[in-house]
C-alpha cells in the first residue's frame, strides 16, 4: 500500500469532538463541545419550514446568496463602524471553521509563519498544518490572560505573515481591550502582517466588557480578515454558516479558495438565516442577558462546590483548576469525570502550547435544567474522584 500524506500524521482528531463521543458513551451531561441544547429563534425555524417549499435547493452563488450577503453587510456595517460592500467584501463559508481555513490559505504560503496566542482554539494548530504554515505561539498569562508586548513583538520580528486573534477568546474567555487591540494593530502594521480574527462570540460578552472589532481600528480594515459565524449568535451550530469580511483584493483571493474547497454553504439555510440577520438590536441584548444569567448560575454552582475556576469576560467557557486531584494527565481526568461523575469536559492541554495539564474546560451554553443537572453531579466530584498523590 502507498503511504498516506505526512500532513495527516502531524495532528490528532479533534479532542473537543472526541469528548462529545466520550460523553455519549457514558451518558454524561455533555459540557465539552460548545453548542446549545436550546432551540434557535422561532422566526428562523418558521422561515426554514417555508424555505423547504421554495426554490432554494440548488447551489447559491458560490461566495454566498445575494440577500444573505446584503443582510449580513447591513448588520455588520452598523457593528463594525464602516460600510461593507456585500458584493466585494464578503465570502460566505461553511461555518467559521472553513472561514478560518480559507483565510489562512488566502494569506499564507507553505513555510510562512503565523502567530497564535496560547491557549488557543484547537482548530488553529490543524489549520496551520493543513495550510503548511508554521505557528509561532505567544503565551497569554493567567489569571487575566494578558500577553507581554515584547514577546509578541519578538514573534512578529521572526517574520510572521499573519496573527490569529480569537476575540472573545475560546477557551479562556478573554475579551481584548482597546489598548491590547491597538498594540496588536500597531505591531501588525509595523511588521506588515495580516490579522485573521475569529469573532464567533462577538455577541456573547459580559458587562462591563465590550467587544471591539479589530478591523474597526485605524488602518486595520485593509489587513484584517474578520471571520465569524451565525452558529453561536442564533444557536444554529449545525447549519454551518460562517463568513469572512475583508478588503476587496483579499476577498477576491478568498473567493477562489472557498470556491474550490466547498463551492458554497447550504442554500436553503442561508435563505432561512436571513431572518436572523435582520433581527433588531434587542435580540442581541437579550442573547447577552441570557448568557449572563447562565454564566452567573454556573459560576455560583461551582463556587458552592468549591472548585477554583476562571471567570469569563466573554464566550461561554470556564476553565476549572483540577490541580487538587493530583492527576498527571488531564485527558484521563476527563474520562474519569465523564464515567464516574457523569459530566463531559475538554482537557485543557488541547488548548495550550505549554505543558499545561491542570485545567479542564466546561461550557454553559445549555438550558438551566441541564446546567443544574451538571452541578448536581459535580457536587460529588471530590467523593467520586479520589485524590491521587
Ligand atoms: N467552538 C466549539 C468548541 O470550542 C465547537 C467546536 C466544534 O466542534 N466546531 O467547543
Amino acid at each position: 500500500m502507498p503511504t498516506l500524506s505526512k500532513r495527516t500524521e502531524t495532528f490528532t482528531d479533534s479532542v473537543i469532538r472526541r469528548m462529545t463521543r466520550v460523553s455519549l458513551k457514558y451518558g454524561a451531561v455533555n459540557l465539552s463541545q460548545g453548542f446549545p441544547d436550546f432551540e434557535p429563534p422561532k422566526e428562523i425555524l418558521d422561515r426554514l419550514a417555508e424555505v423547504t417549499r421554495e426554490d432554494f435547493h440548488q447551489y447559491s452563488i458560490t461566495w454566498g446568496a445575494q440577500n444573505f450577503r446584503e443582510a449580513l453587510a447591513e448588520k455588520q456595517s452598523a457593528l463594525m463602524g464602516f460600510d461593507i460592500d456585500p458584493n466585494a467584501e464578503i465570502v460566505v463559508t461553511c461555518g467559521s471553521t472553513e472561514a478560518m481555513m480559507a483565510a489562512m490559505m488566502t494569506v499564507t504560503d507553505p513555510g510562512d509563519r503565523v502567530i497564535v496566542f496560547s491557549p488557543f482554539y484547537e482548530n488553529y494548530g490543524a489549520d496551520a498544518i493543513l495550510s503548511g504554515a508554521e505557528p509561532i505561539y505567544v503565551p497569554l498569562y493567567p489569571p487575566e490572560f494578558n500577553f507581554k508586548t515584547d514577546e509578541l513583538e519578538a514573534a512578529f520580528r521572526k517574520g510572521a505573515k499573519a496573527l490569529i486573534l480569537c476575540n472573545p477568546s475560546n477557551p479562556c474567555g478573554k475579551v481584548f481591550t482597546y489598548e491590547e487591540l491597538k498594540t496588536i494593530a500597531d505591531l501588525a502594521e509595523r511588521y506588515d502582517a495580516f490579522v485573521i480574527t475569529d469573532e464567533v462570540y462577538e455577541h456573547i460578552v459580559y458587562a462591563p466588557h465590550k467587544h471591539i472589532y479589530l478591523a474597526s481600528l485605524p488602518g486595520m480594515r485593509a489587513r484584517t480578515l474578520s471571520c465569524s459565524s451565525l452558529s453561536k449568535t442564533y444557536s444554529i451550530t449545525g447549519w454551518r454558516l460562517g463568513y469572512i469580511i475583508a478588503a476587496p483584493e483579499v476577498i477576491e483571493a478568498a473567493k477562489k479558495v472557498h470556491d474550490f474547497l466547498t463551492v458554497g454553504a447550504a442554500a436553503p439555510l442561508q435563505e432561512a438565516a436571513v431572518t436572523g440577520l435582520k433581527f433588531g438590536a434587542d435580540y442581541y441584548e437579550k442573547l447577552a442577558e441570557t448568557y449572563t444569567h447562565k454564566r452567573d448560575l454556573f459560576l455560583k454552582g461551582l463556587d458552592d462546590i468549591g472548585i477554583p475556576h476562571t471567570v469569563p469576560q466573554g464566550a461561554y467557557y470556564i476553565m476549572l483548576d483540577i490541580s487538587d486531584f493530583g492527576f498527571d494527565d488531564d485527558l484521563e481526568f476527563c474520562e474519569v469525570l465523564a464515567r464516574d461523575v457523569g459530566v463531559g469536559a475538554v482537557p485543557g492541554s488541547s488548548f495550550f502550547r505549554e505543558p499545561v495539564n491542570h485545567l479542564i474546560r466546561l461550557h454553559f451554553a445549555k438550558r438551566d435544567e441541564t446546567l443544574n443537572e451538571a452541578l448536581n453531579r459535580l457536587n460529588d466530584i471530590y467523593k467520586k474522584i479520589p485524590k491521587r498523590k
